[in-house]
C-alpha cells in the first residue's frame, strides 16, 4: 500500500494495461520519485516533522515508512471499539510542548483529566494491602527523591544502586517508579538520565494522541510498507534501498527507534563510525507496554475508577485503570521492565489471558462472563520499534548529544533517542526531527 508518492504495484500493472509500460519497466519502483534533496526514513513525530520543515525550506523531500500507517510510537487503537492510545499518551511538560499548540489548531480537544479518581486499589501477590501497608507504601515514594537526589561531583548511578541501602518500601518504590515511567528495571536506568528530562504538566487528548500526530502528518506524502534495508553514505549521494527500489538523496535523515538502530534493522554501508556506533551502545530500550481489555460496560461498572496495582512475586507490577478516558468498558492495563518483556515475548492471546486472571483475581470473578476481548500492543518484540523508548544506561547520559553528531556530512539521526531533555517524548520527537532538518537545510543542496 503506499500514499501519494510511492507507486504500488496494482499502479503498475494499471501502466501496463494502458500501454504505458516503457517508463516503468526501466525504472525501479520509485520511479518518478527515486531521487531528491533529502530521505527521510520512518515516518513518526521526528520523520514527519522533520518531512514539513525541510519541504517549508524548499527542499524536495521522500518519506518512506515500514509500517501500513505513520505515527509509528504514537498510535490510536479503536480495534476494540473504545479507542486507547497503545504508545504514547500523555502530553508531557505541556507548558512549552509544541504538540499543544498543534493539536489546538487542528481543533482537537485537550484535557488535563488523566482518569484514575480516587485512591486505587492496591495488591501483592493476591493479597489487599492493609492500611498500614497503604500508608508504608506512600511513605516509600514520599522517601525516594532523598535517595535518588544527585550529588554534586558524585559519578552516575543506577536507581537499584541508589537505593541499595534503603528500606524495603523505598526499594520498592523505585521498583515502581522505573517499570512504569521508564518501562525497566531499577538496575539499568540512570538517575542524571531521570534528572535530564524536562519537567511540567501532563496533558492529553481526547481523540487520542496518535489521532493528532496522524492528523498533523496526513498531508505529508510517505510511502508505506516500504523498511528501509541499507543505507549507503560513502558516495557522492545517499543511497537507500528498500523492498520497491533504491532511493537517491543529497541527505537522509534517519528516524527509526534506537532499538531498531542497534538490532541493525537497517544495515550501514561502510557501518556506522565508532562513535556513534559508541553512543548506540550507551543506550538501550525500556519495555512499557499497554494491555487494553474490553466488557460489556454493566459487567465492569463497579470496578474502583481509582484503578488497581499489583505487584505478583515482587517481580511485577502490573496497573489496571477501569474506564480509561471515561469510556464505560475499557480497562487499560500497563506494565514493564521485564515482565512486560515475558509478555510481548508470550503473545497476544497468553498476555491478554494472563492480565484478564490478574483483575479477576482482584476485582472477582463476575466480570469475566462480560469480556469482550483484549488487546497487546508488543512494542518490545516489534521489529520497528524493540522497545518503548530509549534510556540513557548508568554513566552514559552523554551519549544522546553524541547521536546528533552527523554521519559524514550525509545521514543525520534524529528522533526522541537524541533529544536531550525532550528524550522519551513525542514532543522531543518533533523538536528532533526538526533540528536535523534544520541542518540539513542549512548545508547546500546534495
Ligand atoms: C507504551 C508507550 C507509552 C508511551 N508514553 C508516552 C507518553 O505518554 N508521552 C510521550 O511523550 N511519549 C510516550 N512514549 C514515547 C513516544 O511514543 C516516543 O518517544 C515517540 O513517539 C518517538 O517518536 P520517533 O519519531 O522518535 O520514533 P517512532 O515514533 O518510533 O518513529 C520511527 C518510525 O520509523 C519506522 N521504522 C522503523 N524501522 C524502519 C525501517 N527499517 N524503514 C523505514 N521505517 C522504519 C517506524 O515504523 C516508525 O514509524 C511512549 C511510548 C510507548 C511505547
Amino acid at each position: 500500500m503506499t500514499n501519494e508518492r510511492g507507486i504500488s504495484r496494482r499502479s503498475v500493472a494499471a501502466g501496463l494495461a494502458a500501454g504505458l509500460a516503457m517508463p516503468f519497466l526501466r525504472r525501479p519502483a520509485f520511479a518518478q520519485a527515486n531521487d531528491a534533496d533529502v530521505v527521510v526514513v520512518g515516518a513518526g513525530a521526528a520523520g514527519l516533522a522533520a518531512a514539513r520543515t525541510l519541504r517549508e525550506a524548499g527542499l524536495s523531500v521522500i518519506v518512506i515508512e515500514a509500517r501500513g500507517r505513520i505515527g509509528g510510537r504514537v498510535f490510536t487503537d479503536a480495534s476494540l471499539g473504545p479507542a486507547f492510545d497503545a504508545g504514547a499518551q500523555f502530553i508531557h511538560w505541556s507548558e512549552t510542548n509544541p504538540w499543544i499548540g498543534i493539536a489546538r489548531d487542528l481543533g482537537l480537544t485537550l484535557t488535563d483529566d488523566g482518569g484514575w479518581t480516587g485512591p486505587p486499589d492496591s495488591f501483592v501477590d493476591g493479597a489487599r494491602l492493609t492500611p498500614e501497608e497503604r500508608a508504608q507504601r506512600g511513605s516509600g515514594f514520599s522517601a525516594l527523591s532523598a535517595y535518588t537526589r544527585i550529588k554534586a561531583g558524585a559519578p552516575d548511578i543506577s536507581f537499584a544502586d541508589a537505593v541499595r541501602e534503603a528500606p524495603t518500601q523505598v526499594a520498592r518504590a523505585a521498583r515502581n517508579l522505573t517499570r512504569f515511567n521508564l518501562g525497566e528495571e531499577p538496575e539499568r536506568c540512570s538517575l542524571a538520565d531521570w534528572d535530564s528530562l524536562w519537567a511540567g504538566e501532563n496533558m492529553m487528548v481526547r481523540e487520542g494522541y496518535g489521532t493528532l500526530v496522524a492528523r498533523y502528518g496526513a498531508g505529508i506524502p510517505v510511502s508505506l510498507d516500504s523498511p528501509a534495508r541499507v543505507v549507503r553514505w560513502a558516495g557522492e549521494r545517499v543511497e537507500v534501498e528498500t523492498d520497491k527500489g533504491t532511493i537517491r538523496a543529497g541527505r537522509a535523515i534517519v528516524t527509526v527507534p534506537l532499538g531498531v538502530l542497534a538490532a541493525e534493522g537497517v544495515r550501514f554501508e561502510p557501518a556506522l563510525p565508532a562513535a556513534t556506533r559508541d553512543a548506540i551502545g550507551g543506550l538501550t530500550m525500556g519495555a512499557l507496554t499497554k494491555i487494553a481489555l474490553a466488557f460489556e460496560p454493566e459487567a465492569v461498572r463497579g470496578l474502583n475508577p481509582g484503578g488497581y496495582f499489583d505487584v505478583w512475586g515482587e517481580e511485577r507490577s502490573l496497573s489496571l485503570e477501569p474506564a480509561h478516558k471515561g469510556q464505560p468498558g475499557l480497562v487499560l492495563g500497563m506494565l514493564g521492565g521485564a515482565y512486560a518483556r515475558a509478555l510481548c515475548e508470550a503473545g497476544e492471546r497468553e498476555a491478554v489471558a494472563h492480565v484478564l486472571d490478574r483483575l479477576v483475581a482482584m476485582a472477582g470473578s463476575d466480570i469475566r462472563k462480560g469480556f469482550v476481548g483484549g488487546r497487546l500492543t508488543p512494542w518490545w518484540t516489534d521489529p520497528f520499534a524493540r522497545g518503548s523508548y530509549s534510556l540513557a544506561l548508568p554513566g552514559r547520559l552523554a551519549t544522546r548529544d553524541a547521536l546528533r553528531e552527523p554521519i559524514g556530512e550525509r545521514v543525520y539521526l534524529a528522533g526522541e533517542a537524541s533529544a536531550g531533555g525532550g528524550a522519551m517524548t513525542v514532543g522531543g520527537a518533533l523538536l528532533d526531527g526538526q533540528r536535523a532538518a534544520r541542518a540539513v537545510a542549512g548545508l547546500k543542496r546534495g
